[in-house]
């Protein structure tokens, strides 16, 4: 038996009938990740020791029968901006390189009581900021199913863990993409959910009026599994919603008939790849056949989406990362330093790799006196139209379809001379966040022996009919179910 290619469903079925135990699981996922991820390279940190003392625990509660989560003795991995108190949270930062964390994200803590096992980190591009992971301080993330192209990014180590097997789950962070890109480059399904639905205590801030944390998983009933047990109001982050969490799973197999379904005219122009163009077509006529209706729509502001998105995210990440100065956390160079301010520039200096520097530099000036209204504010009124593109829509359809990329997983090294070149990558995802909707990516097909990527993108807290779309659509293709050959 495969242990490590099973779904979470399958995995507790053999936990409670006690045909494997957590421990046996969990030793399982740290032997493969030894043979296989030198190769693929998607952790920062392995956490072993935690992991077996979770599982250990894990099993007692199966034995008493106490408490059981469909979560309970699953292994999963995590983005590594996610807060583990003990464990090394390094946003794949030369900045925060030895930073221990003394305290747990809300996420982990809810993971924690689920009874889930953390198996480690994944490696990303640093701070989020990057769509192939070639950002990591550290090393590059290798896409499982070419080891010369990139996983995609920035949670392109969570997509490549997932895709290679090494974690039954994994959890990612979308601030643009993160979550969605990486998985459609790596035959993942992972969710977005709307802004305010997962606490984002703990959560190290590229872009608080963005980031949403989400899980990537083998299947959408899975994914929804996850999102059921990290979502809610948290007290610690007063932007989460009160509204309780629906119990996405007992509602997935609702039948998609009626439900229309919404085509952006503008997200399918010149510029996509053949490949990736006919496999999202096919996908169309699978929900046609399926009994959904099927409706062009137009996101008419959708030509702003992406210098709205990164204006927005140079101010805000500027902000934010105004506190690694180097007498808070992490590194802190201050051999030579005349003063506190010499501190700051030496630590920001050595610590911060280019982009995370050059975001930051456009992001002082876009909010600086006499340029503000021209970009910042300009920028979040227009973040208005994209919001009310998507509200219009859907007074219309119930879901919108589009891609997650333009083109399947680029080669490593390919689009690093460029950055407006990388920024483009994110076309499709990044309206998304500055909306706050929901948007779930999943497995459409492949070009060229690469995976192809599809969203859906919801209204507001309507997670419920995109797992149900998603799960539809994977219970008449199998694409989900392909995997790499490592
Ligand atoms: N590609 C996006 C960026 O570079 C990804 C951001 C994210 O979702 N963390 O900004």
């Amino acid at each position: 038996m495969q242990l490590h290619s099973l779904t979470i469903r399958e995995i507790h079925q053999l936990l409670i009938a006690r045909q494997v135990s957590s421990v046996e699981l969990t030793r399982a996922f740290l032997q493969r990740i030894r043979e296989i991820d030198p190769k693929v390279r998607s952790y920062v940190t392995v956490s072993e020791e935690l992991a077996l003392e979770q599982a250990q625990k894990a099993d007692e509660r199966i034995a008493k029968g106490e408490n059981v989560t469909p979560l309970t003795g699953i292994p999963f991995s995590m983005k590594d901006c996610i807060s583990t108190r003990g464990v090394r949270t390094t946003c794949s930062s030369k900045i925060l390189e030895n930073y221990v964390p003394q305290y747990n994200a809300t996420v982990t803590d809810k993971l924690a009581e689920a009874g889930a096992v953390l198996l480690g980190k994944t490696n990303m591009d640093e701070f989020g900021m990057g769509s192939s992971c070639e950002n990591s301080a550290f090393f590059n993330t290798h896409n499982p199913w070419d080891l010369e192209r990139v996983p995609g990014g920035s949670s392109g180590g969570a997509a490549a863990a997932m895709a290679a097997s090494l974690a039954a789950f994994t959890i990612g962070e979308d601030t643009g993409g993160s979550v969605r890109m990486p998985a459609g480059f790596c035959n993942v399904t992972g969710i977005k959910p709307t802004y305010g639905r997962v606490s984002r205590y703990g959560l190290i801030a590229l872009v608080s009026s963005f980031d949403c944390i989400g899980p990537m998983a083998r299947d959408a009933y899975d994914c929804a599994t996850v999102l059921e047990h990290i979502a809610g109001h948290d007290p610690h982050d007063s932007t989460t919603y009160q509204f309780p969490v629906p119990n996405y799973t007992q509602h997935i197999n609702q039948p998609v008939k009626g439900m229309k379904l919404g085509i952006p005219k503008e997200y399918f122009v010149a510029g996509m790849e053949a490949g990736v163009e006919s496999a999202l077509q096919e996908a169309i006529r699978t929900y046609e056949k399926l009994g959904m209706e099927i409706h062009e729509v137009s996101l008419p502001h959708t030509k702003y989406g992406l210098p709205v998105y990164y204006l927005l995210l140079f101010a805000e990440a500027s902000a934010n990362l105004a506190r690694m100065d180097g007498t808070r956390f992490g590194l802190s160079v201050s051999e030579g330093a005349k003063d506190v301010i010499d501190i700051y520039l030496q630590t920001r200096r050595e610590g911060f790799g280019d982009e995370v520097k050059s975001r930051i530099m456009l992001g002082a000036y876009a909010l600086s006196a006499g340029y503000y209204d021209a970009y910042y504010l300009k920028a979040q009124k227009v973040r208005t139209l994209l919001r009310r593109d998507f509200e219009s829509a859907f007074s219309k359809v119930d879901l919108l379809l589009a891609p997650t990329c333009p083109t399947t997983a680029f080669k490593l090294g390919e689009k690093t001379s460029d950055p407006l070149e990388m920024y483009l990558s994110d076309i499709y995802v990044v309206a998304t966040n500055p909306a706050g909707v929901p948007a779930i990516a999943l497995p459409c097909g492949f070009s060229n022996n690469l995976p192809v990527g599809m969203q859906l993108i919801g209204k507001h807290l309507d997670e419920a009919t995109l797992f149900q779309a998603a799960h539809a659509y994977q219970q008449v293709t199998d694409w989900h179910k392909q995997t790499p050959n490592l």
